[in-house]
């Protein structure tokens, strides 16, 4: 199964990815978590990045499609994807489609913005392999430490409030037209997420059946 998670920032598409990762064993690729590790890792590409996404901007698109058409050639990706930040533009849908990759499923998590931005002020990232966490939704075992690797959690530079205003800018203008580009393809599921992860996570997986 090819699918796409969609939602403002902050929505939870990335748990959602992870709980259906795990459930249907297929990959989660996350354009935010691979930026963030080429500018971790000092490539020309994360450095070009750095300064929209420190903004609060997108990242132009040629950019991102050229690592997703990388990335969805490899071995993983064959047997199905979930795309987590991707499209988040008209024009990044398009290439999708011109690179002739057939998407099954478009789940869209609705959050209003007043709690977004609630929300994104209790998020945590794992600096070491991305895995992220929330100080009230999706508490670590121990504080300020990745389950998954012992990584120490911290709040991207992005989460900041200024920031986040100007991503749901950003969402609204560029992103949310693609919910209307998917209706129109018979693919858009949309998902209204609840105050439990566990809870949001049953209509993502209802979903997925549908
Ligand atoms: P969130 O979903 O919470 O906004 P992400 O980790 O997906 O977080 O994205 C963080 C930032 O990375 C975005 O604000 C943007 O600058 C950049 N980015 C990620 N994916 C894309 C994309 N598909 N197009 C343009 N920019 C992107
Ligand atoms: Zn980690």
């Amino acid at each position: 199964m090819n699918l796409i998670l969609l939602g403002a920032p902050g929505a939870g598409k990335g748990t959602q990815a992870e709980m259906i990762s795990k459930h249907l064993n297929i990959p989660t690729i996350s354009t935010g978590n691979i930026i963030r590790a080429a500018l971790k890792s000092g490539t020309e590409m994360g450095l070009k990045a750095k300064s929209y996404m420190d903004a609060g901007q997108l990242v132009p698109d040629e950019v991102v499609i050229g690592i997703i058409s990388e990335r969805l050639k490899e071995e993983d990706c064959q047997n199905g994807f979930i795309l987590d930040g991707f499209p988040r533009t008209i024009p990044q849908a398009e290439a999708l489609d011109s690179m002739g990759i057939v998407i099954d499923k478009v789940i869209d998590i609705e959050v209003p913005d007043e709690k977004i931005a609630a929300r994104m002020s209790g998020r945590r990232v794992c600096e070491n392999c991305g895995t992220s966490y929330h100080l009230l939704y999706k508490i670590p075992r121990e504080e300020g430490k990745c389950n998954e690797c012992g990584g120490t959690l911290v709040q991207r530079k992005d989460d900041h409030p200024d920031t986040v205003l100007k991503r749901l800018t950003e969402y609204h203008n560029q992103t949310e037209p693609l919910k209307g580009y998917y209706e129109k393809q018979g693919k858009l599921f949309i998902v209204e997420g609840q105050e439990e992860v566990a809870d949001t996570t049953a209509l993502t997986f209802k979903a997925l059946e549908a």
